[in-house]
């Protein structure tokens, strides 16, 4: 078959934005790199439908499909999004000339879930990190190779790992795709928040038995860096365009303290370096990294602080350690005094948790003095140790309910279903209605709020 037209879309499943939250949407990475390396080539045209920014062209999609006539369509879907992706399989699938279909993200780490043999209107599945090797069958395809070839070859194979994200293309933005994904944290910053988003390298060396790809953006344990000069020349693009903040989306920023160091030093070079904002572990931090940090403008980091309980840490494998609540308290101090503002997010409902321990969690989190708490009900996502762990006790038809915003269909705690959510909307409410905080917070963010209105009117709270 000839592969000259191409649509790339990521499905936006109706579970999310249902729950009232705030959404911080970040780009679909495997989507963006796809796109980028079939552009460089320019033999290709490409169509690009981001569901989750763009519900309107998610709705039209098959419109969208008329007028580009694509040979083949990508889909990135997670397991929140199942129905949708069989109804939009099922309705390519009914057009008068259907395009081959490729599907990729984690959806596809649920056994069980998506079967391509069976899923009406599926043609390929490619799990992992999945940009390159997609690339590569469009150009197989192109040049004859079978799909029957593909299918044998994928079938089974584990997920796909990016070795050097620096050989992929810079991604491509335009002001109005920035404004897209457009993040909703208030900012120690004066002037206009306009967010670029970059990935400065893939893998997370942490075994947490909840990671999984649904809320992480790479695969694997294995650190894959971004070569220091080249990730510089991604930042001068964004700010070219106009971002005058980044979001690092990279699962653990600070899981190399040199990758750290150097892109401090690389922002220290240019003349008027944006601020940014990254996901940290509280046990890669020290001293002299959060002064560098806060030099090189950093103004924002969240921790996933998870739990004060070491019991239930030690069973969430995020650490051994049993100082870890006085190593937060150090480390949040720490990065408070530097002028840099944190987030701490932190599980309810872990598995065998005690009211008391969760407790115990709450305390710790508003004791921490962030800037904002973010909790999150714990959700044992496919692609996770967790869903191994407890996958006889999760039907395959409750995977797609899995959200951890919302509370979960299997309580895998001690709490009873109704005492966890009382728990949980009592730690929002205790932590955002205190005096203090709401003092704190209109002092510290009335300048910012003041410059960006439209993300103050995005925060007032919704009700699904
Ligand atoms: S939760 Fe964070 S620290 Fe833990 S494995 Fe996942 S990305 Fe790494």
């Amino acid at each position: 078959m000839r592969v000259e037209r191409v649509l790339i879309v990521r499905l936006h499943g109706a579970l999310v934005g249902q729950v009232g939250h705030p959404r911080n949407p970040r780009p679909p990475y495997a989507c963006k790199y796809l796109e980028a390396l079939l552009l460089r080539d320019g033999c290709v045209r490409v169509g690009f439908v981001d569901g989750l920014v763009h519900p309107r062209a998610q709705a039209g999609l098959l419109a969208q499909v008329a007028r580009l006539g694509p040979d083949v369509v990508v889909i990135q879907a997670s397991s929140l999004d199942l129905d949708l992706l069989r109804a939009t399989l099922a309705a390519l699938r009914g057009l008068d000339q259907p395009p081959l279909t490729i599907l990729m993200g984690q959806i596809l780490a649920a056994p069980g879930l998506v079967d391509p043999a069976t899923m009406v209107g599926l043609d390929l599945a490619v799990p992992g990190e999945a940009e390159e090797r997609v690339y590569q069958i469009l150009g197989e395809l192109d040049r004859g190779r079978s799909l029957q070839a593909l299918r044998a070859e994928l079938e089974g194979t584990p997920p796909f790992l990016v070795q050097s994200p620096s050989q992929l293309p810079p991604l491509l933005f335009t002001r109005a795709s920035l404004h897209d994904y457009r993040m909703h944290y208030p900012l120690r910053m004066l002037g206009r928040a306009r967010w670029g988003h970059l990935l400065t390298g893939r893998g997370c060396p942490g075994a947490c038995l909840f990671c999984s790809p649904v809320t992480r953006e790479s695969y694997g344990t294995h650190l894959r860096l971004r070569e220091p000069q080249e990730l510089q020349a991604e930042v001068r693009g964004l700010v070219r365009l106009g971002a005058t903040v980044l979001s690092l989306d990279d699962d653990d920023f600070t899981a190399s303290r040199d990758h750290v160091l150097a892109f401090c030093e690389g922002l220290g070079r240019m003349a008027d370096p944006p601020r940014w904002i990254c996901h940290a572990r509280i046990d890669d931090m020290d001293p002299e990294l959060i002064e560098r940090m806060a030099q090189a403008g950093c103004v924002l980091l969240r921790f996933g602080v998870e739990a004060a309980s070491p019991a239930v840490l030690r069973t969430l494998r995020k650490t051994g350690r049993d100082d870890w609540a006085e190593l937060a308290q150090e480390v949040f101090a720490r990065c408070h005094g530097a002028g840099m503002a944190t987030t701490a997010l932190v599980l309810l409902g872990n598995p065998d948790e005690s009211l008391e321990q969760a407790e115990q969690s709450v305390a710790l989190a508003h004791a921490l003095g962030p800037d904002m708490v973010q909790f999150h009900y714990f959700t044992p996502y496919p692609g996770s140790a967790a869903y191994e762990r407890y996958r006889d006790q999760l039907p395959v038809e409750v995977v797609p309910q899995l959200y951890h915003y919302s509370a979960p269909p299997v309580n895998l705690s001690r709490m009873g279903d109704g005492e966890l959510a009382e728990l949980y909307r009592r730690a929002y409410r205790g932590f955002l209605l205190r005096p203090g905080f709401l003092l704190a917070h209109a002092r510290r963010y009335l300048p910012f709020y003041w410059h960006n209105p439209d993300l103050l009117l995005d925060l007032l709270p919704r009700r699904s």
